[in-house]
């Protein structure tokens, strides 16, 4: 069977059963982040009352001994909702629940970044830390290879793709319609989309979303578009350089900004969290992918408008830098900022909590700081 062979069955067929009436039964299908930091899980259960927020819905548990998450002698791990969404697929009443994990002893999973960002975000809600995060991504078929490249060899070089219109450049846009609409549906705070500069390669974006809450729209848009690219027979990568060479990466450009520097004045409030963050590059490189940099070094090469990995640097409308401050906000003298370092499969949690420690809390040095509340 090759790869994608279930998005072959009949579509329409599958849908006579989904507009069968469901009673007054509600799915809940709970999606949480597995023990590689970078895939999604999910799993679904009859509810009997309808969910009118994330309260409304039960803990549940997994075998960790299958996800990464824990050794089969003591595998229960626990499910704690925490943000729920429509369900684009099944539809109303039905919903996706995103969740945290916890361990047996009730303590946060190796790779339960949210438990301490949530911390870490209260610290700092009186400045409202806003995020939108730009996913760049890569629709993959179903030999893992670039979808609609040629089976031997490569498309015509970089520069018609970009924004582009036409067959010959925009390759795959139905998967990214979908994904699109079915975001808004699910009611994810998607801002907007585009084809990139790589053939096959498309960007969304995810924003502007106050503290820990970026973490988690950003979260259920990715497993959005994978279950989307189901349908389609296709696959989408996060790998920040899938293609050696000319061609570009995928990065999650992070854009910030505060109450302060959204205000009259906030250009200089940028500047100064600008230089706090030229103090702190090693850090934050090391929280932008989760191999603590050892992936984003195939993509941050100084090349194809990006930075090189081992040098900060930061300008106004400058993309060949780690920090971007867009023109409009250089004219209008306040905005935000744009890191332009975090991979396409940074975890948003642990990227954004790190742009609250340098800029907000003020923090330096290689570690982070440990705070009592
Ligand atoms: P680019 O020009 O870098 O491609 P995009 O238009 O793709 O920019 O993305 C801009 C991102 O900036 C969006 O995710 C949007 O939500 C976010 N954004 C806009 N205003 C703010 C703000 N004040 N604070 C934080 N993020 C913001
Ligand atoms: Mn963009
Ligand atoms: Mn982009
Ligand atoms: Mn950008």
């Amino acid at each position: 069977m090759s790869l994608a062979e279930s998005s072959k069955l009949n579509k329409i067929v599958k849908q006579q059963y989904l507009d069968l009436p469901q009673g007054d039964k509600v799915q809940a299908t709970y999606v949480w982040i597995d023990g590689s930091g970078e895939g999604l899980r999910s799993k679904t259960r009859t509810l009997d009352s309808e969910l009118k927020s994330v309260q409304d819905v039960p803990e549940w548990n997994f075998d960790g001994s299958s996800t990464f998450q824990s050794e089969g002698s003591n595998s229960d791990m626990f499910l704690i909702p925490v943000a729920l969404f429509r369900d684009p697929f099944r539809k109303d009443p039905n919903k996706l629940v995103l969740c945290e994990v916890l361990k047996h002893n009730k303590q946060p999973a190796e790779t339960n970044l949210r438990d301490r960002c949530r911390r870490i975000m209260s610290l700092v809600e009186k400045e409202h830390p806003w995020f939108g995060m730009e996913q760049e991504y890569t629709l993959l078929g179903t030999n893992r290879h670039p979808f609609g490249w040629p089976r031997n060899g490569f498309p015509g070089p970089q520069g018609p793709y970009y924004c582009a219109m036409g067959a010959d450049k925009a390759y795959g846009r139905d998967a990214v319609e979908a994904h699109y609409r079915a975001c808004l549906y699910a009611g994810v705070n998607i801002c907007g989309t585009n084809a990139e500069v790589m053939p096959a390669q498309w960007e969304f974006q995810v924003g502007p979303c106050e503290g820990i809450t970026m973490g988690d729209h950003l979260w259920m848009a990715r497993y959005i578009l994978h279950q989307v690219c189901e349908d389609f027979g296709l696959i989408a990568s996060f790998d920040p350089k899938p293609i050696p060479g000319s061609w570009n990466g995928a990065g999650c450009h992070t854009n910030f900004s505060t109450q302060d520097m959204r205000q009259e004045g906030g250009l200089e409030v940028i500047e100064a969290a600008i230089e706090r963050l030229a103090k702190r590059h090693h850090y934050h490189i090391r929280a932008y992918d989760p191999k603590g940099g050892l992936d984003n070094v195939r993509r941050l090469t100084g090349q194809h408008e990006t930075s090189n990995i081992d040098e900060f640097s930061a300008s106004v409308a400058n993309r060949g830098c780690s920090i971007r401050i867009p023109r409009a906000v250089g004219d209008d003298k306040k905005g935000y900022f744009e890191d332009r370092r975090p991979s396409a499969n940074c975890d948003p949690y642990i990227v954004t909590e790190a742009l609250v420690r340098t800029c907000l809390l003020k923090e330096e040095g290689d570690e982070p700081a440990h705070y009592t509340q």
